[in-house]
């Protein structure tokens, strides 16, 4: 029996940064200042400091599959949040939960790298994540670099996206935090929407002067907050992009490394 609750529940799927700037802890902290409650299954434990990712332990396969069934069975979950995959095999287990509740909202945040440098995914799972995963998306947040690795199909950022919304995702939000385009005044950062029935929306920010670790976990999850509130797409992702940039613009510096989002920051 699931009960009813009053905050909408958001099931996370996604691995745990020790530092607290990404990953789980980004997300939980994320969907409860914006009104939701997060409920969570970790994919990976991750080895890391504010600099870099050293390594990381993908979660054991049977552990995630028995509790994320469990928080589905339970819980009336409005979406669902996937971050880090952290193995193929949870990639697959990732898949079948997925066919067993399809109506629920999924938001991929494609992370196949940190920031600061270090891998979080293997080439294999990243063709994993796109015959699986991909097709079930209701928005897929990668930046232009995890755009290629997804679409390495396409020979420009137009093409790939068309391949990625062919194979099913209704929409993609393409972040331009990572590398400004040719053409792009640098002291702007432009994203752009694209949804399947060629709607396109681009929304541009200040672009802020440091190096932070969690804005995009922070991005994914506030969007898909909203969208599990049954917000529409457009509205959802400038609510999530405008909440980031807040965020990010009074982060903390908590050591030498990247800065950190400050998600409970004065309105
Ligand atoms: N998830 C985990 C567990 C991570 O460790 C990281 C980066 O280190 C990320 C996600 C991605 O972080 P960002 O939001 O900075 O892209």
């Amino acid at each position: 029996m699931k009960a009813g609750s009053v905050r909408p529940v958001v099931l996370v799927m996604g691995g745990h940064d020790p530092t607290g700037g990404a990953g789980i802890q980004a997300d939980i902290e994320t969907i409860a200042v914006l009104g939701g409650h997060a409920i969570t299954v970790p994919t990976a434990l991750t080895l890391q400091n504010s600099h870099q990712v050293e390594s990381f332990d993908p979660a054991p396969l049977d552990r995630f599959i028995q509790q994320s069934r469990m928080l589905l069975e339970e819980f009336e979950v409005v979406a669902i949040k996937i971050g880090m995959v952290g193995s193929l095999a949870i990639c697959e287990a990732i898949h079948t939960l997925l066919n067993e509740h399809p109506a629920i909202p999924v938001v991929l945040d494609p992370v196949l790298a940190a920031g600061g440098g270090g891998a979080l995914s293997q080439n294999n799972l990243i063709e994993a994540i796109r015959t699986l995963l991909i097709p079930r998306l209701t928005l897929a947040t990668p930046n232009r670099n995890e755009l290629r690795k997804l679409a390495p199909g396409g020979d420009n950022p137009q093409a790939r996206c068309a391949e990625l919304l062919n194979q099913g995702c209704q929409n993609l939000l393409v972040t331009g935090t990572d590398e400004p385009a040719a053409d792009e005044n640098v002291d702007q950062v432009h994203h752009l929407l694209l949804q399947q029935d060629g709607t396109r929306s681009s929304f541009q920010y200040k672009r802020l002067p440091h190096r932070y670790h969690g804005s995009g976990c922070t991005l994914a999850s506030a969007i898909t907050l909203q969208l599990g509130k049954g917000g529409a797409i457009e509205e959802a992702v400038k609510s999530g992009l405008d909440f980031t940039w807040n965020s990010l613009k009074q982060g903390h510096q908590l050591t030498d490394g990247q800065h950190f989002p400050n998600r409970f920051f004065n309105p």
